[in-house]
């Protein structure tokens, strides 16, 4: 005898004060179905939902691992679920005359819009409609209401879910534009504005031709009978899951394909029973202000899909809401104020009850208030910021609640000028590459340094294009309002320099060739633009536009409550966080942001832009030195700029540490290239142009990046270690005899070995005794530090860190190292590694945990078994990652540092892992 097990629950119902689910139970319910459960049957809510139940997103992955059916029990639910619709709703499905009708929607755990399908008007067939006539009272409704099922249907369920294409077979579009096409046509023939005019006749006319037309494009008839609409809308909402639109969408988002789709059944109500009906969408609090202020539109005799076609302007539901175009038409609290009084106190409990801003949709039916949807409302950075300290004030949410409100993009996002939105989307996007440096800017194009910075000079704005930049092109670079080049990934120079500035830069954007003779860029599609035409970029999407859009800037210093919610989130940020400057500027703006000390500067700063033509001259000086002697001489005119620089940013940061690395970039960088410039350092140093071209050739190196530079110069050069250190030692000295509390941090760049350590830390205490003399002093505080760039320093950690007082790690140049990617070389075959899945992200921008990450944690653990009191920091660009400081959080490192625009957004990361861990 077979035993009769009870088959599992697959469907729950909610609507008349009761709910079977609940909020908790996204994952079986999908977003909105738990939603719809939460506000329909929640004690404290119990809001008018149109009563409904939702199907598991458990049937959804045995339909898509079944073959399309569905398990056992699951029919005699679905039929029970109906008839206690029927109870709820006093109407009858499948009846003509009390027809209950149902609208068919999805609902993922987390929304992905537009992604799935959805089917309104269930159950109407030729003689229900009639009695629909009669609940309604309007023939026009009534047929209107018939013919979008009909549209729906034979698109949702007749064309995509049965997988018909007729965009390949020969018709060139999909069946729903043929059949809005005949309703045109009938519409016109007949001499109508719109469809309220036809005769009984005349609607009727029009339907069979629609269904004429189904069944010749699709070989199929509409189907009659309520049930298998029912069943079909169902399967239609299901086979969209595995839809080609929903499963690239769920590939960008990161969304399992194993979440499978909850179905929401649910009863129509309609916002287009004429002038006491209306459709509206509302935010608890405005979504791009933040200000708590119920913002909402709505339009009168309508149903959703219009608000969200934009055919007619929405009006606002209160004077907060209105905008340049509906400040004029008749907000809801003067047109329905009793039912906005509603309204406004189901917006609060939501609120109250959610204890976020709630995004929601209503309807009004002849009168009658329905809550259709409630989720978390999506918001732009400003008002996350301003929401989550409100909210904290308010006592609705604590201070870790408030810190995780914010996500680091949303900082990103508020800290520099962007396009606008709305001049984005109408205008013609030319090319994609790297985002580099987020924001927005526009321009016209200068394709040299000398051009962009005469036409910025001359009152212009420039976009400075180039192939890749270096060191000669930083003045341009500098004055331009943005950077784009065609090579070179996320950490090339241009890329490093525009994020330290935090300047929008694209780089990497290989859909674009510059003519260099012509001075034109040709675009993939074959668009040309020459110098002087204007372009736009959005480096936070790495998106290129022909012409001038415009731009939104917002002064962060004026936002109190982005002041506020730094000082929470500083509070929480377990690690510490400084700043990689070398200029007064960005020193003191890093402070602003909550630094607490520089955790690189770069010596060779001082040779670039603004100010560094006398440095630069006395480096190309000491570079073209023929002997020793006039090495040292050119050294020591160098010497009074380095130290000056020095004390400085000392100065600016005294009460924290400023970590100096010296000199590191291969000598060659700091040479001219071409003719013109060779002649006039030839003039300007008195040696001849031969013997600088004899030089450059000499510095020439095939792979510079491995090549002479780092701790290899100054092993080649020791004179260039002496030089620094006397200039860090002094400057201390200078500023601590006047009472500063001063911390330098001499940092050796790009080791490999403790023997080189040895070797620098020999000339540097030579250097120390002699200026402790010179100054008369006992001490002058200073910590001696490598950089751990190299796979061999992190393996062989153990034996630096005894050297050491600190170590940080320079993951750019590890990752180059490690993955054996040159930095500035990785645009032409990145985009195919990650198309292809052999790596998930750039390595330069977010850290490969697998190798470069493993080779961190050996470095951490033996440096830290070796040295108990070794300080470990990261500079390398993914020290402003949030998904990097994601890993560092849980590796061991004690500080991060990263350009000073991106001190907010690390300071952010580090106390939202805090908080998690
Ligand atoms: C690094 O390599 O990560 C680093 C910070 O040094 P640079 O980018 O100057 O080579
Ligand atoms: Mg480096």
């Amino acid at each position: 005898m077979t035993k009769r097990t009870q088959s599992k629950k697959y469907i729950y119902a909610f609507g008349g004060g009761k709910a079977e689910g609940n909020e908790s139970m996204k994952n079986l319910l999908g977003g909105k179905g738990a939603n719809l459960a939460e506000m329909a049957g929640h004690p404290k809510l119990k809001l008018p939902v149109p009563p409904g139940f939702t199907i598991t997103t458990e049937v959804c992955n045995y339909f898509s691992k079944h073959n399309r059916h569905y398990p056992v029990g699951f029919t005699g639910q679905l039929t029970l679920a109906i008839k206690k619709l029927e109870q709820l709703s006093d109407k009858k499905f499948a009846d003509f005359s009390n027809p209950l009708l149902l609208s068919i929607r999805s609902g993922a755990r987390r929304s992905m819009p537009g992604m799935m399908e959805t089917i309104l008007n269930v159950g109407l067939n030729d003689d229900i409609v009639k009695g629909m006539i009669e609940q309604s009272g309007d023939m026009h409704f009534a047929y209107e209401a018939y013919r979008r099922l009909i549209i729906m249907y034979a698109d949702v369920v007749l064309e995509k879910a049965a997988g018909i294409d007729t965009l390949l077979n020969g018709y060139g579009k999909g069946v729903r534009k043929f059949l809005e096409d005949k309703m045109d046509r009938y519409r016109e023939k007949h001499g109508y504005r719109d469809h309220h005019h036809y005769t009984l006749r005349e609607h009727k006319e029009l339907i069979k031709l629609l269904k004429i037309i189904i069944h010749k494009t699709l070989g199929q008839k509409f189907p009659d009978d309520p049930w298998q609409q029912l069943w079909g809308g169902i399967q239609a909402v299901f086979a969209s899951w595995n839809g080609k639109r929903a499963v690239e969408y769920r590939k960008i988002e990161h969304i399992p394909d194993e979440w499978g789709t909850a179905v929401n059944v649910q009863v129509m109500v309609y916002g287009n029973m004429g002038e006491d009906s209306c459709t509206g969408v509302g935010f608890t609090r405005n979504p791009a202000t933040g200000e708590n202020k119920f913002y909402g539109e709505y339009l009168v005799n309508a149903q959703g899909e219009d608000v969200v076609a934009g055919i007619r302007t929405p009006a606002p539901v209160n004077k907060f809401s209105a905008n340049a175009q509906s400040k004029d038409l008749i907000t809801l609290d003067k047109k329905m104020p009793k039912l906005y009084r509603q309204l406004n106190k189901y917006q609060q409990q939501l609120e109250r009850h959610y204890k976020d801003m709630q995004d929601i949709e209503f309807t009004i039916e002849k009168g009658v208030l329905y809550m259709l949807q409630c989720r978390t409302g999506k918001r732009n950075g400003e008002a996350a910021v301003r929401m989550a300290v409100d909210m904290f004030k308010e006592k609705m949410i604590d201070a870790k609640t408030a810190v995780m409100r914010v996500s680091p993009e949303q900082i990103t996002s508020m800290l520099l000028p962007m396009l606008n939105p709305a001049g984005e989307r109408a205008a013609q996007i030319i090319a994609k590459g790297l985002p580099a440096g987020p924001g927005g800017a526009s321009g016209r194009i200068a394709f040299t340094s000398s051009d962009a910075v005469q036409q910025v000079a001359a009152g212009g704005q420039v976009v400075l294009v180039r192939e890749e930049t270096s060191p000669e092109d930083v003045q341009g670079m500098h004055a331009a309002n943005a950077i784009l080049t065609t090579k070179g990934g996320m950490t090339s120079h241009a890329a490093l320099v525009a994020r330290g500035w935090g300047k929008c830069c694209i780089v990497g954007c290989g859909d674009i060739t510059i003519n260099s003779k012509e001075k034109q860029i040709i675009t993939q599609d074959g668009l040309t633009l020459k110098e002087g035409d204007y372009i736009s970029l959005n480096g936070t999407k790495g998106i290129v536009y022909a012409g001038a859009l415009p731009l939104m800037q917002k002064a962060i210093e004026k936002n109190k409550s982005f002041s506020t919610f730094m000082k929470m989130v500083t509070s929480f940020a377990g690690i510490e966080v400084r700043a990689n400057a070398e200029t007064k500027e960005d020193a003191i703006k890093a402070l602003s942001f909550g630094a607490k000390g520089i955790g690189l500067f770069r010596t060779e700063h001082i040779f670039y832009g603004k100010g560094s033509e006398a440095p630069l001259l006395a480096m190309q000086k000491m570079i073209c030195s023929r002997t020793p002697a006039e090495r040292q001489k050119a050294l020591n005119e160098l010497f009074p700029f380095m130290k000056k620089d020095m004390r400085q940013i000392l100065e600016i940061m005294q009460g924290y540490p400023v970590t100096i690395r010296l000199l590191d970039p291969p000598l060659h960088e700091f040479l001219p290239h071409d003719e013109g410039k060779i002649n006039l350092l030839s003039e300007q140093t008195g040696l001849p142009a031969d013997v600088i071209q004899q030089q450059i050739q000499l510095l020439r190196e095939t792979n510079p990046m491995l090549g002479h530079r780092g701790v290899r110069l100054a092993i080649s050069y020791p004179e260039i270690t002496r030089m620094q250190a006397k200039a860090i030692f002094e400057a201390t000295a200078e500023l601590i005899v006047k009472k500063k509390n001063i911390l330098p941090e001499i940092m050796i760049p790009v080791t490999i070995d403790q023997h080189e350590l040895d070797h620098q830390k020999k000339i540097i205490l030579d250097v120390y005794q002699e200026v402790c003399k010179q100054y008369k002093l006992s001490k002058i505080p200073f910590h001696f530090g490598t950089m751990i760039e190299t796979p061999r320093a992190a393996l062989l950690a153990n034996q630096l860190a005894p050297h050491t007082d600190f170590f940080s790690f320079g993951t750019n140049d590890l990752t180059q190292m490690t993955m054996g990617f040159s930095r500035d070389d990785i645009g032409s075959f990145l985009p195919g590694y990650i198309k292809e899945n052999i790596i998930p992200s750039d390595p330069f921008a977010h850290i490969d945990e697998p190798g470069v990450g493993q080779l961190i944690k050996i470095a951490v653990d033996k440096g830290k078994k070796a040295n108990r009191k070794l300080e470990i920091g990261v500079c390398g660009e993914h020290a402003g990652d949030p998904e990097s400081i994601h890993f560092f959080a849980g590796s061991g490192v004690d500080y991060l540092s990263c350009s000073p625009y991106r001190v907010p957004v690390a300071l952010l990361a580090a106390a939202q892992e805090g908080i998690k861990y």
